[in-house]
């Protein structure tokens, strides 16, 4: 008999109204794991109803209470992690490595989460006119939401929720229905803290369920990431309802590389980043412009780096690559690098057909690498979400600059070089949001070749969580008249 998963409303499991269920399916072996229900009005009338009865005290709980919440969170998901990486593995396809570290990415939101004492701070300023003083407080705004993508299906929840329950938000978290597992054995494991009724909710479905939060007049803020299209359809009814929205959408991110980078770090920051989690996170590179002598050096290594990968079941220690996604998701990568290669780009590594022993049904597919891929091709406009990487050779670092100002590049741009020169004028005018210059330096976070160093990760993450908290609080003018006589 199939799992049927269930909601997590009001402080108890509920079976959605919905009649209708999508499988979640585990990309590595094809077999169906659970049903997830599609969703619909009702549930989320139910969860939102309840967001908004426990808005009132939750806001009135004193924050450091609030945070207890939070560091137990932690606690748990950190003594449950080789469980839950094990359900992410499963249903996403990731590796069991790639899963842990998801799941520790989101025990560092919850660890940031816990300083939104000192960063929700008011302000004050005496005398502003006679007898008048006036100070800003910052208040939550009530009940939020989110709703998540299939490639983190831990690390998007947790870069959002702790931050608005903390803020003395309600919540609902509407997970990706391709892997709503592993957030919902957190749920239950998150059943013993005994968080107040109501306050966070998880509610599962597809686009009825993602509709109904659009249209419930008691969802204050929502916040969204997918793909762009999506995205744009989100942000658009969001608005239209009067909502507060953050909206993330699909990514195209790009590596320079100058002939005098490192090429041990270069070769390995690239293909880490290209090819995990099958290259379908938002960071991941998807074209790599290498400056002059920058190709002969770095490509036939990058080949060397790719073909090593090994690919394979997650569970396996020794996989590198796991499946992408879907059978779908599978057909149309292989479809985008053929029309590729009929745009006149030269295939240096085909990935495209691939046999894992034990996984034949698998929907697998091995890092793929082109060269000379066209500035208005396929590869370079697309987000492929998919292990393959495209090459293009240029004369100077000002051409690769302009290369990547003229597209609309989404996430992150980095630069690879031992010149400090160089370094200073792509920070300066490249244009895209993550700028990371990677100066030789070893890369132990794979996920994000922008930070290249921990502690950089963490300034981002500490970036994130201001602008997150920002979005959960709405500030609050008081003007004090004190009568003088
Ligand atoms: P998706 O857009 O298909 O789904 C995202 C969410 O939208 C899911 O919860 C899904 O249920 C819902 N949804 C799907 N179709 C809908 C519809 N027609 N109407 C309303 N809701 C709908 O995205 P995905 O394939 O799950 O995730 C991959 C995408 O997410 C990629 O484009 C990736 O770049 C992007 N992403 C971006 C970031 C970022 O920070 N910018 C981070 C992670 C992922």
């Amino acid at each position: 008999m199939d799992t049927i998963l269930r909601n997590y409303i009001n402080g108890q499991w509920t079976e959605s109204h919905s009649a209708k269920y999508f499988p979640v399916i585990n990309p590595a072996t094809t077999r169906k794991l659970a049903k997830v229900p599609a969703g619909c009005l009702q549930d989320v009338e139910e969860g939102a109803n309840a967001a908004s009865l426990s808005a009132v005290t939750w806001q009135t709980t004193p924050v450091n209470q609030r945070i207890q919440y939070l560091h137990k969170m932690k606690q748990l998901l950190e003594s449950h992690i080789d469980e839950l990486a094990e359900i992410c593995t499963n249903e996403s396809g990731k590796t069991f490595v790639e899963s842990k570290e998801e799941i520790i990415l989101a025990t560092e939101h919850l660890e940031m989460a816990c300083s939104v004492p000192l960063l929700t701070q008011g302000k004050f300023a005496e005398g502003v006119a006679s007898g008048i003083d006036e100070f800003i407080i910052r208040q939550p705004i009530g009940v939020g939401a989110c709703i998540t993508p299939f490639n983190f299906p831990v690390l998007i929840a947790f870069s959002f929720f702790p931050y608005a329950l903390v803020c003395g938000n309600t919540y609902l978290v509407k997970p990706s229905e391709k892997v709503p597992m592993t957030i919902t054995r957190i749920f239950e494991l998150f059943e013993t803290l005994e968080l107040p009724k109501g306050v966070l909710s998880l509610v599962h479905g597809g686009k009825d369920t993602v509709n109904a939060i659009l249209n419930h007049p008691s969802v204050n803020a929502i916040s969204f990431v997918g793909s762009n299209a999506i995205a744009n359809y989100v942000y658009k009814l969001g608005t239209t309802n009067g909502k507060r929205m953050q909206v993330h959408g699909g990514a195209k991110n790009y590596i320079v590389v100058l002939p005098d980078a490192d090429i041990h770090t270069t070769v390995s920051a690239v293909a880490n980043n290209a090819f995990c989690f099958a290259g379908q996170h938002c960071q991941a590179v998807s074209t790599v412009i290498l400056v002059n002598e920058a190709f002969e050096r770095i490509t036939p290594k990058l080949i060397e780096a790719a073909q090593a990968k090994k690919c394979g079941y997650g569970m396996d220690p020794s996989a590198e690559v796991g499946p992408v996604i879907s059978n779908e998701s599978r057909k149309r990568i292989k479809e985008l690098i053929q029309q590729e290669i009929d745009e006149g780009a030269e295939l240096l590594l085909d990935g495209r057909v691939v046999t894992v022993k034990g996984f034949e049904d698998g929907y697998f597919i091995k890092p793929t690498i082109l060269s000379n891929i066209k500035q208005d091709g396929t590869l370079h406009t697309t987000e492929i979400i998919g292990p393959v990487l495209g090459l293009i050779q240029v004369e100077t670092l000002e051409e690769a600059i302009k290369l990547i100002n003229s597209r609309d590049c989404g996430n992150s741009a980095s630069l690879f070089t031992q010149n400090g020169v160089a370094a200073r004028k792509f920070r300066y005018d490249i244009l895209a949001k993550n700028v990371g210059i990677n100066m030789g330096m070893a890369a132990p976070i794979p996920i994000t070749t922008f930070c290249s160093r921990k502690d950089l990760f963490l300034v981002a993450l500490h970036q994130q969580a201001n602008q997150t908290i920002d979005f959960y609080t709405q500030t609050k003018l008081v003007t004090e008249h004190w009568q003088t006589e």
